[in-house]
């Protein structure tokens, strides 16, 4: 027993040093990726469940890598949160988004809003309000335009001023959302204290609506607690018809999901708000 005991103890060490070997590598490609401009944003469509209008673009970014090509956020993002990184990253994606929102607006096309991913970090580490003041100030997008997705995570963390940062935001007229609702902490006291104006169920819990009756259940009761407070609820990661049916029935707002866009990226934007496809 002690001697298993003691190989645990040395693969768990072993296992350590190559996460902390990854960490260090994805760490100092992402310092180069910041000074080399590496970055793209992709943006995906959010629909009206009912008249399919567009009413936004999820801004989902993009690493293209010259050594090793394109690195999907689910690589990078959590490293970046860890290392800090994240806030110069989300600095750029705030103004990118915002200037990309500034030309569809300009070009005349209706879009709906801007959405913009936030960690917490950026709210910890760093003053997330002064970049997107800037941001605005800087590409004249009109606040109403954008809309920020925030974590749960972010509503609990003890710092000083999360609650007077976001009223500041919001009276700003820019809109919040809660993103992947449901995945992060049972307390639902936040969402009282905190005026946001949607809730976006998790994929996790879309995916599986048209065999698992949990799921089910957990969705229809996000979409009436959305309701009940006087909020939207949309769901992402819908794929199919059968999926779309399930959600209209429950009264869901919004949709987004391979089965109407993929995430575009920005040069296709345009085109595709110009000629959005039949449904
Ligand atoms: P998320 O915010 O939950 O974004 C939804 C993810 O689901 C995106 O993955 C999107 O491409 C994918 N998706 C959309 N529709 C479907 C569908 O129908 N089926 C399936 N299977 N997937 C779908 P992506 O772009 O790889 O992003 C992953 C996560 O990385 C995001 O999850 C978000 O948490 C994070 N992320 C992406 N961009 C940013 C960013 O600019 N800042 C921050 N802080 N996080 C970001
Ligand atoms: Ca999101
Ligand atoms: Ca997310
Ligand atoms: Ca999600």
């Amino acid at each position: 027993a002690k001697q298993g005991g003691r190989n645990t103890y040395r693969f768990f060490n072993q296992q350590m040093n190559i996460n902390n070997q990854k960490y260090m590598k994805v760490s100092a490609d992402l310092r180069r990726a910041i000074t080399n401009q590496e970055f793209v944003l992709h943006y995906q469509p959010q629909y009206h469940i009912l008249t399919k209008k567009i009413v936004g673009l999820e801004a989902l970014i993009r690493w293209q890598d010259p050594y090793i090509g394109m690195r999907s956020p689910a690589e990078f993002i959590s490293i970046a949160e860890e290392n800090g990184l994240i806030v110069p990253i989300g600095s750029w994606v705030i103004s990118e988004a915002c200037k990309d929102a500034k030309k569809w607006l300009d070009s005349g096309l209706d879009f709906g809003r801007v959405a913009v991913n936030c960690s917490a970090a950026q709210f910890r580490l760093h003053d997330i309000e002064q970049d997107i003041i800037f941001a605005l100030t800087h590409s004249g997008l009109p606040a109403r335009y954008l809309e920020l997705e925030l974590t749960e995570s972010i509503l609990l963390q003890k710092v000083d001023d999360v609650l007077g940062t976001l009223i500041r935001l919001k009276n700003y007229g820019i809109h919040l959302s809660i993103d992947d609702f449901g995945t992060g902490y049972s307390s639902l006291a936040y969402l009282q204290q905190f005026r946001v104006d949607k809730l976006k169920i998790d994929q996790s819990f879309i995916r599986g609506i048209t065999e698992q009756l949990d799921h089910l259940a957990i969705v229809q009761a996000i979409i009436q607690l959305a309701h009940g407070m006087n909020l939207s609820a949309i769901a992402e990661g819908v794929e199919s018809e059968a999926v779309l049916e399930i959600l209209k029935d429950l009264g869901c707002d919004e949709i987004q999901g391979y089965l109407f866009s993929r995430p575009l990226p920005a040069g296709k934007v345009i085109e595709f708000l110009q000629r959005p496809p039949v449904m």
